[in-house]
């Protein structure tokens, strides 16, 4: 598996908070752009599919579904910010059953997402792919251990991944043997 550091979408994302996280990402990223949050749809679908539970964190992790609050708080507190900055990383595979590279591949941008948080988090609300994992096994519901380290998931919210891509034009699927992964930070551009 091996990281490519290719930024593809280039598109004038020009607003000085946008250019700030772009920078902070040294071109780690794979892709990126900015929407609206006024255009993401936030689908109670998405969060019925957390109950389902298939990645075994639903009731088990700060970062998830129900500790995260009903999807009409998070949307309040999402639609508090007018922009996101929504990026990816990408991982190349060995093939489909390449399960040591997709977990490489998730880690990768973890890290990176991990490192953005930590960077902007206090001010700059950071979702990121899928459940906290700084310590194992999450603590909940035991206080948290490290707040400072935790962010909540995209896919917590409500958001759906494709429809995202879609909306900040950037690949959702990068082609066959790979695996993408997607983050976003909020703000305001009126503000930058
Ligand atoms: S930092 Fe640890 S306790 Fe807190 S949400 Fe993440 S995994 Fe759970």
């Amino acid at each position: 598996m091996t990281e490519t550091t290719e930024q593809l979408n280039k598109t004038p994302e020009n607003s000085g908070t946008a250019v700030l996280f772009n920078t902070a990402l040294e071109n780690r990223a794979h892709e990126y752009g900015v929407i609206l949050t006024s255009a993401i749809n936030f689908s109670a679908d998405i969060v019925k599919a957390c109950q389902m539970n298939t990645c075994g964190y639903f009731n088990k992790c700060w970062t998830c579904p129900p500790a995260v609050g009903t999807l009409e708080e998070l949307k309040e507190k999402i639609l508090a910010f007018d922009s996101a900055f929504v990026f990816t990383t990408m991982g190349k595979l060995e093939d489909s059953f390449d399960f040591e590279g997709m977990q490489a591949a998730k880690e990768y941008h973890s890290r990176l997402t991990g490192e953005i948080h930590e960077k902007f988090g206090k001010t700059f609300p950071v979702y990121g792919a899928g459940a906290c994992t700084a310590c194992t096994p999450c603590a909940y519901p035991q206080p948290c251990r490290f707040p400072d380290k935790a962010y909540l998931s995209v896919e917590a919210a409500g958001i759906n991944v494709t429809e995202l891509s879609r909306a900040a034009k950037i690949h959702y699927n990068n082609g066959k043997n790979t695996v993408t992964y997607f983050s976003m930070i909020l703000f305001n551009q009126c503000n930058g």
